[in-house]
């Protein structure tokens, strides 16, 4: 049997990061994880193929050499695949579906050969079994989790690592908390499911042994959800075996807000190399924050919870969103003025939108508010309900947000503030490579130059060498993001502008 294993495109947006992956020569951020641990789990003598879109192209000869092409995303890559469908029903090969994009939507692919829904761990066995008897059905759901103990290593071989900025790997799967927009409880459960210790090290083991000496993403939907295992057995055995390897990595993770509350947790990530942690702070107005659920930021300074993790060396990113019922009017100004002083440098700030099947999706469709389909894409002014708020109000004060904290005035302004109070904890000195080297003759040209930052961009440029000389490759790398987000975000103001245009003229 001939396997392609399909990863659709990625549009550009905010976690795209293309503009600034070209600065370093690497064409997308992470690998499918997902399809990679599907290709573990096919067996072993059939032959695979793996192409993520973000790479390379899909020519119609890889279709016409499979036997199955299995497709995976998430929401934003919903156009692509569409594509690749197509292509694939064009050229008469089978098609296998899975992953968060189909688990929630498949009734818009029904025209695909095969649904692998929910984890593939369970459902992906018992469709081989079924291809094997030749009585394979059409859908293949589950309403158990898998134990992710069991799951294989990812086949890192079919793809090319040097083409991406991180290589991701899980640890844990689930999150205890219920946040009324969010659909990990439903793709994931509420009950954390976590690998063991020599699961972790042998996964770490493989990619140190193919070559990788960059950052490790560990893409869990809550890294802390069980905190015991972690402080026992996990993170200390991370620390040696990073100690002992010479800091070969450096890794980031996703966590919920209570990590500020607990110092030896910090400690120890900090030890076992961990540099940066995305943290949903979602909101500073209390009341929002009780309407979507999000109990963990409630009663809590979360400003001084970020500085509080920042201290103990890790950079937090953080999302936002704005277009809850409870927003007052003064939610834009609050919210620029948290970004601004928490030193968020990587602030993701998105209007809400309701996600299928989640809490929230069934809300709105009770009060007659759901309009259409998200997007999947988290800063594209597009939002899929009717909101509380005057509608005209909230897009102007979103697009008030994102001039302003993406602005390289502010934005600039912020990663000082970052630079100036982050204590750099890791041991790996910053390695000088070809990559680097270019990375930063190329901002030379493109911010400090022909860049409307450039002015910022030279600031900071001498602020650190002469302040924080240390921090010199954080500082230039947060440049080149700010780069990034630029583009996009002036991608989008353009779009709402004409829209705009075309609705005044209409
Ligand atoms: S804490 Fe994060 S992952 Fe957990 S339910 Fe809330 S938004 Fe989702």
């Amino acid at each position: 049997m001939k396997i392609l294993l399909v990863y659709p495109e990625f549009p550009d947006t905010f976690w795209s990061f293309k503009h600034a992956l070209k600065f370093i020569f690497k064409k997308a951020g992470s690998p499918p994880l997902g399809l990679l641990t599907v290709a573990a789990i096919l067996p072993d003598e059939w032959e695979k193929k793996l192409i993520d879109m973000n790479i390379n192209r899909l020519n119609d000869v890889d279709l016409r050499w499979a036997d199955f092409v299995f497709v995976s995303g998430i929401a934003i890559q919903k156009e692509s695949a569409k594509k690749v469908i197509g292509r694939c029903k064009a050229a008469g090969v089978k098609i296998v579906a899975g992953g968060p994009l189909f688990t929630t939507g498949y009734q818009e692919f029904m025209e695909i050969d095969h649904f692998i829904l929910n984890e593939a761990e369970i459902t992906l066995p018992i469709f081989l079994k079924d291809l094997k008897n030749g009585c394979a059905r059409h859908m293949y759901t589950t309403d158990r989790w898998a134990d992710i103990k069991k799951t294989p290593l990812p086949r890192w071989e079919l793809i090319n690592m040097k083409r991406y900025a991180s290589i991701n790997i899980q640890y844990s799967r689930g999150c205890p908390f219920h946040c009324e927009f969010c659909d990990i409880a439903l793709l994931c459960g509420r009950v954390p499911r976590t690998k063991d210790k020599m699961q972790v090290l042998r996964e770490l083991e493989s990619l140190y042994a193919l070559g990788w000496r960059e950052s490790v993403f560990f893409v869990d939907d809550n890294f802390i959800a069980n905190k015991k295992k972690l402080k026992n057995e996990i993170l200390p055995a991370i620390a040696e075996w990073m100690e002992r390897k010479k800091h070969p990595f450096s890794f980031i993770t996703q966590a919920s807000i209570e990590l500020a509350d607990d110092e030896e947790l910090m400690k120890l990530m900090a030890k076992a190399g961990f540099v940066t942690v995305f943290i949903g702070i979602e909101t500073p107005h209390e009341m929002s924050l009780a309407e979507c659920s999000k109990v963990q930021n409630m009663n809590r300074d979360l400003l001084a919870c970020v500085k509080k993790i920042q201290k103990f060396g890790l950079q937090v990113q953080g999302g936002f969103i704005v277009g809850f019922d409870n927003d007052p009017p003064t939610i834009f100004d609050s919210q620029i003025k948290f970004i601004q002083k928490s030193g968020i440098v990587i602030a993701m700030v998105g209007l809400l939108n309701a996600l299928p099947k989640t809490r929230l999706y069934q809300r709105l469709e009770k009060e007659n508010r759901l309009l259409k389909d998200s997007t999947g894409d988290n800063t594209d002014f597009s939002i899929n309900f009717i909101p509380k708020m005057n509608y005209d109000l909230l897009i102007s004060g979103y697009k008030k947000i994102l001039n302003t904290v993406y602005s390289p005035k502010y934005y600039y302004e912020r990663v000082k503030t970052f630079l100036r109070e982050y204590v750099y904890p890791q041991k790996r000195m910053f390695q000088l490579s070809f990559n680097n080297l270019c990375a930063f003759l190329k901002s030379i040209l493109f911010l400090g130059i022909i860049g409307q930052e450039r002015v910022h961009y030279w600031r900071l440029v001498f602020w650190t060498v002469f302040r924080r000389p240390r921090l010199f490759p954080l500082a230039l790398t947060f440049a080149i993001y700010g780069f990034h987000f630029r583009k996009i975000f002036e991608k989008y103001t353009q779009f709402v502008q004409l829209t705009d245009i075309r609705q005044k003229k209409a």
